[in-house]
């Protein structure tokens, strides 16, 4: 048998492997079962496709999607690689056609539909022949946790039992905690050796703002940092996304617009322009990254935040291709993601007994749980890679040096006095209210709304002289983000109290955290620099 580095180069023409691909692959050769969490384009497909060829046997690959694996089978039939795909859409002769080929032992790699592997005829061909190895693509389909829940992967459990000694693969680009236990859970993998890097792009630079002038912070951003570079904006509806588009090229800024609403040509032409033209910024829903590989972008913006981490991931991951410096901003309110929750969650009745969302379904449960992650994410007084590895299983040793965060000259001060005021405020208003009413109330300051609810008679109006609006703003996120505050479950973006929140009251925790300068301050300091 060929080992695997000359078959990465005789076969795939590839002088190294990239990351954890060689002790991968010589893990799966030597007869080891894997877990294999890498982002999209890390390089998955070599991790199971060398093993299938280094191994005596045939290698099933399990995927879902028949069009992801016809494009494999061609480019392995391109390469002389002995490949074949067995799916519903095959004929009857074609589908006979592989099963011989499988029977008569000339298939190095068998692609299947899960669905198809159930089938007691395939299933006794398998037990016939030598199999080299078992590989379960998009993992994360046998888990309720991942975006992309299929039944039918759930029967692939049986694999362990009935292929005892036949090493198993399991890979996919989504990994957050949940999601990985339960792939490990369900296929058996428990014993399986874990792979988890490549999520770090260690050439972008994180940076996460509150919103305030987001088109302006955008614009200055921009013009002061990435003059005449190629970027992406992301917004959330296509409205916005016009009307930013249309803002930043009154302002001088060459922008498209790019989302699903506009016809197909079109959505194409902007497309190539972006890829071809240097210096344009792409403003766009969701629907403009797939299949966009343009090495020269240099940042990506977020105007509205994504809806978890890995869409934040990849989303980012668009940035420096190349390998040079490139940069993320978000800019984010604590409003848009009680927006975003009110999406998930509509307000049907469904808040169960036991507390916010309790009575949900799994799935928006899980969505809710992703947003806040995402959410803590912003909100984060540690570096924002090893939050964002951290995520994605990896684990970064040290502060990275290239985020806000690592930047932040301020330390965390002592802050649990101006946590107890700003909880107690919560309690004293009776849990019904949003932080900018709450800020009001502990800045002493007369609006109608203190006045009509009777809030300038309340024991806390006026005690907040220390701290700015500002600084006001970020605690009471920074308390949301460590869970001392939850929204309200109706979804009216007013904060309530949880169990953390009475052990900073009650004096049995502490509360620490950097006080952000004013934005005005931010932005001088950043013009003299
Ligand atoms: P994934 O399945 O993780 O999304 P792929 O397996 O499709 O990623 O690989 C992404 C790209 O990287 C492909 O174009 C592939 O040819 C390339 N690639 C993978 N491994 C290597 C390597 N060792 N050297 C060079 N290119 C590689
Ligand atoms: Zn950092």
């Amino acid at each position: 048998m060929p080992n695997p580095r000359q078959i990465l180069k005789e076969v795939f023409g590839h002088d190294r492997f990239l990351g954890p691909q060689e002790e991968i692959i010589s893990h799966v050769v030597a007869g080891g079962d894997a877990l294999v969490l890498m982002p999209t384009g890390g390089g998955k497909s070599l991790c199971y496709q060398i093993p299938a060829m280094a191994r005596p046997g045939t290698a099933v690959v399990l995927s879902p999607l028949i069009a992801l694996m016809r494009d494999q089978v061609r480019a392995l039939d391109a390469l002389g690689a002995r490949a074949a795909c067995l799916h519903s859409g095959l004929a009857p002769a074609e589908a006979r056609d592989v099963l011989s080929r499988l029977r008569a032992g000339t298939l190095d790699i068998l692609y299947a539909a899960p669905e198809r592997f159930m089938t007691p005829g395939f299933q006794q061909v398998l037990g016939e022949i030598r199999l080299a190895l078992f590989a379960i693509d998009e993992a994360h389909c046998v888990s309720q946790w991942g975006h992309d829940f299929r039944p039918e992967y759930l029967q692939l459990a049986v694999i362990a039992e009935r292929f005892p000694g036949v090493p198993r693969m399991a890979l996919t680009a989504t990994a957050d905690g949940p999601t990985r236990k339960d792939i490990q859970a369900r296929l058996h993998l428990e014993e399986a050796r874990v792979f988890a890097t490549g999520f770090d792009r260690p050439n972008i630079r994180y940076r996460v703002e509150p919103k305030d002038h987001p088109r302006r912070r955008l614009l200055r951003w921009i013009t002061d940092e990435h003059p005449g570079q190629s970027g992406i904006v992301y917004r959330l509806s296509r409205k916005k996304v016009e009307d930013l588009a249309e803002w930043l090229t009154a302002q001088g800024v060459a922008a498209l617009a790019y989302h699903a609403g506009l016809p197909p040509a079109e959505r194409d032409r902007r497309q190539d322009r972006f890829m071809r033209e240097e210096g344009l910024v792409m403003v766009a829903t969701v629907a403009f990254g797939m299949g966009v590989d343009k090495p020269d972008v240099r940042f990506v913006a977020h105007l509205d935040p994504p809806k978890s981490m890995e869409a934040y991931h990849q989303e980012t991951g668009r940035a420096g291709r190349d390998g040079a410096p490139a940069e993320a901003l978000m800019l984010y309110a604590p409003a848009d993601f009680a927006a975003l929750r009110r999406l998930i969650a509509p307000q049907d009745g469904g808040d169960g007994p036991d507390g916010p969302g309790g009575g949900e379904s799994p799935r928006k449960r899980i969505e809710l749980a992703k947003l806040t992650a995402l959410a803590g994410y912003c909100e984060t007084d540690a570096c924002r890679r090893q939050i964002l590895l951290g995520y994605f299983g990896q684990d970064l040793p040290e502060p990275c040096g290239n985020c806000d965060v690592c930047d932040d000259p301020t330390e965390p001060v002592d802050a649990t006095v101006l946590a107890q005021k700003a909880l107690s405020c919560v309690f004293r208003t009776g849990q019904r209210f949003g932080a900018r009413h709450l800020v009001d109330v502990l800045l002493g300051k007369n609006t109608t709304r203190v006045v009509r609810f009777g809030h300038d008679a309340v024991s806390t109006f006026g005690i907040g002289g220390e701290a700015s609006e500002w600084q006001w703003q970020a605690v009471y996120r920074r308390l949301a983000a460590m869970g001392a505050l939850a929204p309200d479950a109706a979804g009216h973006g007013s904060l309530v109290l949880t169990d953390t929140a009475w052990d900073i009251l009650k004096g049995r925790r502490r509360f620490a955290m950097r006080l952000p300068a004013e934005p005005e301050r931010r932005a001088s300091r950043k013009s003299r620099t």
